[in-house]
């Protein structure tokens, strides 16, 4: 038996999907700044693209800016509105459990003379919203703040966050790749003035994002050139790419809540089943997470023969551990919601998605508890640690 359960990393192009996009690989090639009819073709269809997904996030359709990965959205949001403000002040503040790619950005940042300020979490991944307004400065010129976390599936009081900010005066950004398409978005509700978005989170193409920028926001673009996406993003847009993210984004409204129901069942029923193996603890909120997010440590092993094991068993999942750092630094979400290293290390993640059957969740509670009793057999912690 084959069973994804990694859907937090990426998920499958639906077909329809694909049909959508079909077209603008060979008939409908144009450049979309070309003046004939192809390029007027190709102009519509990424106008189109970019007014659904405005829609989607009530947001205006030339807020909407299309970029390669939300990677880039993150980047272009960080040191845009950095060197876009910095007459205002060089402090930016955001959290200790984003991604690398707002904490990397920032790291980047402080090299250029940027002063960043990292907001703790408590065991379950929230911010404070009172050491955030304490942080809130005179200089500050950006919170950027995630909506929800992909390892632990955290669900952050976004419109609290953005409440505070408009209330300082402050720009808010946060990073939606995790929960745009899963859980419900207004940036005008949430106050949020930008946002980043990946269209392969939610069974769109790989590398095509969007970032949303409130219109008036002063921002720097990463890339010159043409003047493509407003002059804020310059080189050929990916028409194809961007029409793939829109329809994605089309069947999201449709399959959303429906979804988010069953995923909610089959995660409880999973999380239940989980717990049931001696010495196995849930990480993040019980609730109020990700519908498709569950993450465990298992005391005594390590995430990556977890991993490994169950690759073995068909099932796909992941680790927490950095596999692919020489250093073997266990991740930052765990640590910073309090774990020790070796807790950190022994943590896996399991994601669902549309295409998550009951069966697979009874077949991965089958496997798991065995999996995890054998690695204890031959652990070199037992004994040791406890
Ligand atoms: N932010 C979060 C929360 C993510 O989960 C990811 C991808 O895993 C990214 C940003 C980066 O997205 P991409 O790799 O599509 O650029």
């Amino acid at each position: 038996m084959k069973v994804y359960l990694d859907y937090a990393a990426t998920t499958p192009l639906d077909p329809r999907v694909l049909d959508a996009m079909k077209p603008y690989f060979y008939k409908k090639f144009g450049n979309s700044m070309s003046l004939h009819s192809w390029g007027r073709e190709a102009k519509q269809a990424l106008e189109d693209a970019r007014e659904t997904v405005a829609k989607f996030m009530n947001a205006k359709t030339e807020e909407i800016i299309f970029t390669g990965s939300a990677t880039e959205s993150i980047n272009s949001v960080l040191k845009g509105i950095a060197f876009a403000n910095k007459e205002k002040g060089k402090h930016i503040i955001t959290s200790s459990i984003e991604h690398h790619a707002v904490l990397e950005s920032c790291k980047w940042l402080e090299k250029q003379g940027f002063e960043i300020t990292y907001l703790p979490v408590d065991k379950y991944g929230f911010i404070d919203l009172e050491k955030l307004k304490a942080s809130i400065r005179n200089d500050t010129v950006l919170v950027s703040i995630m909506h929800a976390n992909n390892e632990i599936g955290t669900i952050e009081p976004i419109e609290e966050i953005g409440k505070i900010c408009k209330e300082k005066g402050v720009l808010f950004h946060t990073d939606a790749v995790q929960s745009f398409g899963k859980i419900p978005i207004d940036v005008n509700k949430m106050n949020i003035d930008l946002l980043s978005i990946s269209a392969h989170k939610f069974y769109g193409p790989k590398g095509v994002g969007a970032t949303f920028i409130r219109k008036g926001t002063k921002i720097e673009p990463l890339l010159h050139g043409g003047g493509h996406e407003f002059g804020l993003r310059s080189s050929t847009e990916n028409v194809a790419g961007a029409v793939g993210l829109a329809e994605a984004v089309r069947l999201r409204k449709k399959e959303m809540r429906p979804e988010e129901k069953k995923l909610t069942k089959l995660r409880d029923y999973l999380i239940k089943n989980i717990l049931k193996i001696e010495n196995s603890h849930l990480n993040g909120h019980p609730v109020k997470r990700l519908s498709n997010n569950a993450n465990f440590w298992f005391a005594f092993i390590e995430g990556e023969a977890l991993v490994i094991q169950l690759d073995s068993y068909g099932i796909a999942a992941s680790t927490g551990s950095a596999c692919s750092s020489s250093t073997l630094e266990p991740s930052h979400v765990l640590m910073a919601i309090g774990l020790k290293h070796e807790e950190a290390h022994g943590s896996l993640r399991i994601s669902l998605g549309k295409y998550t059957k009951k069966s697979e969740i009874d077949y991965t509670i089958k496997v798991l508890p065995k999996v995890v009793e054998n690695l204890r057999k031959i652990s070199p912690f037992k004994g040791k640690w406890k």
